[in-house]
């Protein structure tokens, strides 16, 4: 399991610096790298539109 930004990310920055394994990237969107997170759902908490959910 890890969680996954979709494409209503507004690229704002605010979950990066929450997350305690450093595994969330910048980009156009910001992209978690699944092999690292270990699924504490701090970023999604932070998220302002609800981009951060747990992968099916
Ligand atoms: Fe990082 Fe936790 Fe978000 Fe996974 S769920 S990307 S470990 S803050």
């Amino acid at each position: 399991m890890a969680y996954v930004i979709n494409d209503s990310c507004i690229a704002c920055g605010s979950c990066q610096p929450e997350c305690p394994v450093d595994c969330i990237s910048e980009g156009d969107i910001y992209v978690i790298d699944a092999d690292q997170c270990i699924d504490c759902g701090s970023c999604a908490a932070v998220c302002p539109t609800g981009a951060i959910n747990p992968e099916d």
